[in-house]
């Protein structure tokens, strides 16, 4: 990995039931729980007033709850797991170039250093202290939404829908928080709060579209959002503004207002998850909704899968054989968990509302698979073949 350490801030925040199952397979589903808030409902509302409720309590999932926890918390977690089985990332290590051949990668890295560096103003900067040369049969691209691996692989990344601009807000409050997610719907809009571990609480307000500076969705491992960064949006007197239009439901306290951002969210799909040599899983491949959490979920059930197809062949053919059906079974699955397909339709006159708004809910919903189908048909929605 090219930073020198995990993620300190929380970013993508919940696990779906089948992702902590799958940490349940690796033995850390404990230490999830132990670190997170688990929640299980979500709410719909237009403005004010409940719509509708989804309910994972009610369904036969091992863990029938989301799992709220910060990325950061997770993958300290996660690289703790690692470090307790032996391996250690190689942290400071950047990919520059991967060269395919037809029997094996050639992948150039830069070990990367700390230097002084400045004439007036001297300040620290990462050097590159020595490129390392590696071969591969194999390279597993989860290297995020500005993939060097995808664009070698010539993969391309095309939108799905118009990008989205919110104002997130993260801080503590007295206030007694409802233990659901809510999806709040208002006009053109659709705003997003969730819960989350000792008594803090994220708020994201869909914006006009412009307000936030475009590719926002860079990670900054080193700066916490303080401040307003001179963004009128994310002044206090806005955030009490927006809490009073949207959720006027929300009497409490406003502490340690310490991360607020203006962040675009792009919505992309890649047009293949791999080539030849090179497979993508995670955001290298797809950029989600916010609120369904999609990316980081499904993403690491394809970064196992990946790993497992490689691990079943013995031969070239065979493993090409399975990365194929990688392709086909990750490309119909996004197709249909972002209904590019247009599979979704009303039972009856009840889901009217519901449908009515459905570029709100599609990808807004943190669930995939059967729990996804579940749930929809919780709102009398049925999906087709
Ligand atoms: C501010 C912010 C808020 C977010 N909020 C949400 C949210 O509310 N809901 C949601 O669903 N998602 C959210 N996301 C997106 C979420 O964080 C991603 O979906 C998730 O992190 C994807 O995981 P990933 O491992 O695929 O990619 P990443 O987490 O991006 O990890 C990729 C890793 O690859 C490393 N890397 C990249 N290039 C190279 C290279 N050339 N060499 C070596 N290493 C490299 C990077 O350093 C990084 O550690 C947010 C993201 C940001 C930045």
């Amino acid at each position: 990995d090219r930073e020198q350490r995990t993620n300190t801030h929380s970013y993508a925040l919940a696990l779906h039931p089948e992702t902590l199952e799958l940490l349940d397979t690796l033995g850390l589903a404990d230490r999830v729980l132990e670190s997170s808030r688990q929640l299980s409902k979500v709410g719909i509302y237009e403005g004010d007033h409940p719509k509708a409720t989804l309910n994972y309590s009610t369904l036969a999932l091992k863990h029938p709850f989301l799992s709220v926890i910060s990325q950061g918390e997770l993958e300290r977690i996660l690289v703790e797991s690692l470090s307790e089985k032996g391996h250690k990332p190689l942290w400071n290590h950047r990919a520059r170039f991967i060269e395919q051949t037809p029997d094996k990668l050639k992948v150039s890295v830069d070990r990367l250093t700390e230097g002084m560096t400045g004439y007036a103003v001297a300040h620290i900067e990462m050097q590159i202290d020595k490129i390392l040369d590696y071969q591969a049969n194999y390279l597993i691209g989860a290297d995020g939404h500005q993939s060097v691996a995808r664009h070698i692989a010539g993969i391309n990344f095309p939108e799905t829908a118009p990008s989205i601009d919110y104002a997130v807000f993260e801080f503590k409050t007295d206030a007694d928080l409802p233990n659901e997610m809510r999806l709040i719907i208002k006009d053109d809009k659709t705003h997003i709060f969730w819960p989350l571990p000792n008594g803090y609480c994220r708020w994201s307000f869909q914006v006009n579209h412009g307000e936030a500076p475009t590719q926002s969705l860079q990670k900054d491992h080193h700066l916490l959002q303080y401040g307003n960064h001179g963004y009128p949006l994310l002044d206090r007197e806005h955030l009490d503004a927006f809490l009073a239009e949207n959720a006027p439901w929300f009497e409490g306290s406003i502490e340690n207002l310490n991360w607020r951002m203006l962040i675009q969210f792009e919505h992309r799909l890649a047009d293949s998850f791999g080539k030849h040599r090179i497979w993508l899983a995670g955001d290298s491949a797809h950029m989600t909704p916010q609120a369904g959490i999609l990316s980081m979920n499904v993403g690491m059930r394809e970064a196992v899968d990946l790993v497992d197809r490689l691990a079943s062949g013995t031969t070239d053919a065979e493993r090409q054989k399975a990365l194929a059906g990688y392709n086909t079974q990750r490309l119909a699955e996004w197709e249909h968990l972002l209904d590019l397909d247009n599979h979704i339709s009303a039972v009856d006159q009840t889901a009217s509302w519901i449908l009515g708004h459905r570029t709100s809910l599609i990808g807004n919903i943190p669930a995939s698979g059967e729990t996804l189908s579940e749930l929809l048909a919780q709102l009398h929605l049925i999906e087709a073949a």
